[in-house]
């Protein structure tokens, strides 16, 4: 049985096409977007400053040279800049003011225990393990009142409102993990940082809410599994699809043969 993460299960709502190219053809396309790589640097400078945190408090200055290097070594060539006009160091400076921030509000860093940075967790939604999920939580703490929280960083720049992050499916099926794996874990918070904002956002769930997930990701599991046609179904999402040569609906539109 295969294990689905959240971000898979998301991928075929949004669109079934797009979700066979990548995972039932494992047709794979490397092409990254600024936005993610930027992520994807302040994720890796989170992970070395918790990391560090057991022994010490990094300076600020120490950790935006981590920053600066991580950056350096790992851009490439394929990066994606879609805003025009836009350049590389743009987006490394609002890196770096990201830190810059989150430093100055989080400083010194004691609030709670570390249990896991960019923790890999995998579980059975149901009882018998027919449904099985898995992910990664960008970091899991103890916090002083015994709370487990599930921390998840987001550097986008749309701010969400509270209503959607109550609704938010990611870290509510990551609760549903860490409550699996872990029976200590009674209470569990779920918290955003909105690092382009600098703004802390948070949420939890009732055990009611939690059922009627699992129920919903089962069913869904169930129609991914049940699927053969993988209809396109286009959106705006189709402008930063990787898969657009292959597409039937953009050949269509085209007029080449689908
Ligand atoms: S181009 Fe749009 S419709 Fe086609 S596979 Fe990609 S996301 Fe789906």
């Amino acid at each position: 049985m295969p294990e689905y993460s959240i971000s898979q299960l998301d991928n075929f709502e949004e669109c079934p096409r797009q979700y066979k190219f990548k995972y039932v053809d494992r047709i794979s396309r490397y092409e990254e977007g600024v936005e993610a790589f930027l992520g994807q640097r302040f994720h890796d400078t989170m992970e070395w400053l918790y990391g560090e945190r057991a022994f010490r408090v990094v300076p600020l200055e120490e950790v935006l040279e981590y920053y600066e290097r991580n950056w350096a070594e790992k851009w490439h060539s394929e990066v994606k800049i879609r805003k025009e006009g836009r350049t590389p160091d743009d987006y490394r400076l609002m890196g770096r003011r990201f830190i810059e921030d989150y430093y100055k509000r989080h400083y010194p860093f004691d609030e709670g225990r570390v249990l896991g940075l960019e923790r890999f967790i995998r579980f059975p939604l149901d009882r018998e393990g027919r449904y099985r999920c898995k992910g990664i939580i960008d970091r899991l703490m103890l916090a002083p009142d015994g709370t487990f929280e599930v921390h998840d960083y987001k550097t986008g720049s749309n701010l969400p409102e509270q209503e959607e992050l109550d609704e938010d499916s990611q870290l509510a099926l990551y609760q549903i993990g860490v409550q699996k794996l872990w029976s200590e874990a009674k209470e569990v918070r779920l918290v955003w940082h909105l690092v382009a904002f600098d703004v802390e956002m948070r949420s939890s769930r009732t055990p009611e809410a939690l059922e009627k997930l699992e129920a919903e990701l089962e069913g869904l599991i169930d129609r991914i599994e049940a699927e053969r046609e993988y209809a396109p179904h286009e959106s705006a999402l189709c402008d930063w699809c990787a898969y657009q040569d292959l597409c039937p609906a953009k050949k269509q539109k085209a007029g080449e043969k689908p």
